[in-house]
């Protein structure tokens, strides 16, 4: 185990108020017991006056100074000095499992590299952004994250500034522009020229993702805090009427022991904190804790088929054309401006065969195609959208197939078409039917054709399709689940998207094969691009809130019955201080336990039992 300075100073001061808690027990020397209440009590006294000064909040941090104080004020010295140090050990408990949680999660962000194309003496080669030098030329692909701070040489875009500015409208970029690292490409491909090396930008956005990482940021942590207010309350109003009925101050003081709701605030971040601890462990990056609770009540997956469903590693099968070689090079020149998968496979295809022309205006028309000029003349790219909205006749080309067809045009006639194939992921099929087991629906959604679509589709026994999406198709259809009453869940790799990650209730990206807009857009990241991990991640979430709800049940319960033996005079304030605090350790220990959990057949046939709110959607297309 390894501690921090500070976690050693907390350590430190627990085991010294400990050794005088227990000397002072045995040689019932009272005030041996001030040495716990200086040294555990004082920081708790601290952070509940910072508390209310600074937000005026009222937490259980004020239920238990109140109580300490009151023990001292009855002469309860040893029970003071219990509730403070046992108060020190939960809170050190809870940091610490905080902060190797985020230690675990810095070291995984540190193992996905960032990388750069860097272009010299013509050629392009992939480097890590750590290597990349001031003078250098970079070229930055739609979707990808820019790598160094730095000036446009060559090429036009718009820019995603929001992780740097907070401004979230894209901001147009052009040849002199400065662009900065960490930002990201949208829409446009350009060249760069270096101008600072940073080795501190991947590391900002490590930073960024740790702190978003925070267990603060779940919704339930709040309610937990607003329930802790009125218990507070109550506490305080029981207190005062079992004095103004008895007159026995020890037993007003008793039952502020006992209320204070330490058990009940710790449920959660600490079985948050526990889940995205194991799911660090097999590759899953959980910015949120909101999203594992969110996770836990999805009832509909949304894939994405290229890059989620397959490997995003499509293989050119086929070429029709009058004059394919060509083709080939005007349509690899062009494409090599590009990011998607399929643009990849096209230029890999072509390899070096022929040099590539230089290409002007490139656009990207997400989920349809590229179009730019090349060599002269004005090349499209793309699926029969993009032909059709720019008027070019298809004749009497095969338009479906099992396999990605892309045509292409020059000057506005057509030239050809391009076959590519796509391989299922090894997994898929087995995912999809342990979904399945945990009665969540399954979606595809997919920019491609019907017919691969359904292939697709059928391989892999999902029966709900969607094909021939636009980014804003996908986005609307989980909207309208919504409406429906769905919680939906969206796994997805490209730039086209990044939009429906952001739309769904949980957003989760491929880490590896994904553009860096959709992990950015995301709230979960499979680093591994591993999605036979994805009903584990179904599973540890409802675990998770099912642990939640019992814990806090538990604490309720504990707190009542103490609470009326404290009223009845049968807890004296020390065995209060005890009762009170077995109830955190307790919960600190059963949330510890997700920590090993695994997704196990147990689950699969538990949820038979699990009755979600279901309407019966449209059958699509
Ligand atoms: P998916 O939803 O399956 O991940 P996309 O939305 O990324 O697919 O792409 C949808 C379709 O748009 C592709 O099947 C292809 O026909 C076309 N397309 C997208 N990008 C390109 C490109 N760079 N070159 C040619 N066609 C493209
Ligand atoms: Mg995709």
């Amino acid at each position: 185990m390894k501690f921090s300075k500070h976690e050693k100073i907390d350590l430190l001061a627990i085991m010294i108020s400990s050794i005088s808690l227990i000397a002072s027990f045995i040689l019932s020397i009272d005030y041996l017991s001030w040495i716990a209440v200086i040294l555990c009590g004082i920081p708790i006294f601290k952070e509940c006056a910072e508390g209310l000064i600074t937000e005026f909040d009222i937490k259980a941090d004020l239920l238990v100074s109140i109580a300490i104080v009151a023990s001292i004020i009855i002469g309860e010295i040893f029970a003071a000095g219990e509730i403070a140090t046992i108060m020190a050990i939960g809170g050190f408990l809870e940091e610490y499992t905080v902060s190797k949680t985020q230690g675990r999660i810095k070291e995984l962000a540190n193992m996905t590299p960032q990388v750069a194309v860097r272009i010299r003496n013509g050629k392009e080669e992939r480097i890590l952004a750590s290597e990349v030098q001031i003078g250098d030329i970079l070229k930055v692909l739609p979707g990808e994250s820019i790598p160094t701070d730095g000036r446009i040489i060559n090429g036009e875009t718009s820019i995603d500034q929001s992780t740097l500015t907070g401004e979230s409208l894209p901001v147009d970029k052009k040849a002199n522009d400065e662009v900065y690292s960490g930002t990201i490409n949208l829409y446009g491909s350009f060249t760069m020229e270096t101008t600072k090396v940073s080795e501190d930008s991947s590391l900002q956005k490590l930073i960024r993702l740790v702190e978003s990482s925070s267990p603060e940021n779940a919704n339930v942590v709040r309610q937990a805090d607003k329930w802790a207010t009125v218990i507070v309350a109550i506490a305080f109003a029981a207190a005062i009427l079992t004095y103004l009925f008895t007159f026995e101050i020890a037993r007003s003081v008793t039952i502020l022991v006992v209320f204070c709701p330490c058990a009940l605030v710790l449920a959660t971040p600490t079985a948050i904190m526990a889940a995205i601890g194991n799911l660090t462990k097999y590759g899953i990056l959980v910015k949120d804790g909101a999203s594992i609770e969110e996770l836990a009540r999805t009832d509909e997956l949304v894939f994405d088929k290229t890059g989620t469903l397959t490997y995003g590693t499509p293989e050119v099968v086929d070429i029709v054309s009058d004059n394919p070689k060509k083709m080939m090079r005007i349509l690899a020149s062009l494409e090599s401006k590009s990011e998607h998968p399929i643009a990849k496979a096209i230029v890999k295809y072509h390899d070096n065969e022929e040099e590539l022309f230089d290409v002007e205006d490139f656009t990207m028309h997400i989920g349809k195609g590229v179009t730019g000029i090349v060599n002269g003349s004005k090349v499209i790219a793309g699926n029969r959208y993009l032909m059709e909205s720019e008027n070019i006749d298809l004749k009497d080309f095969e338009t479906e197939s099992n396999n990605i067809s892309i045509f292409v045009s020059e000057n506005g006639k057509l030239i050809g078409s391009v076959l590519l194939a796509d391989t299922l992921r090894e997994n898929s099929k087995e995912t999809i039917r342990n979904l399945k087991k945990l009665q969540i629906k399954t979606t595809l959604l997919t920019g491609d054709n019907e017919k691969t679509a359904k292939y697709i589709a059928n391989e892999v026994k999902v029966r709900n399709v969607k094909f021939n999406c636009l980014p804003e198709d996908k986005t609307n259809y989980i909207k309208e689940e919504q409406l429906l009453g769905h919680e939906v869940a969206m796994i997805g790799d490209g730039v086209n998207d990044a939009p429906s990650l952001k739309k769904a209730n949980v957003g989760i990206a491929m880490g590896n094969i994904g553009s860096d807009v959709s992990v950015e857009a995301a709230n979960i990241t499979l680093i591994h691009d591993n999605i036979g991990d994805i009903p584990h991640l179904i599973g540890i979430s409802r675990k998770t809130v099912r642990t939640i709800n019992i814990s806090i049940a538990f604490a309720l319960t504990l707190n009542i019955i103490a609470m009326a033996l404290a009223m009845f005079g049968i807890l004296n304030p020390i065995e209060g201080a005890l009762i009170h605090n077995i109830g955190s350790v307790a919960v600190i220990i059963y949330s510890s336990t997700l920590t090993k959990y695994r997704i196990s057949k147990r689950d699969y046939n538990k949820s038979k039992n699990v009755v979600f709110y279901k309407k019966t959607s449209n059958v699509m297309n």
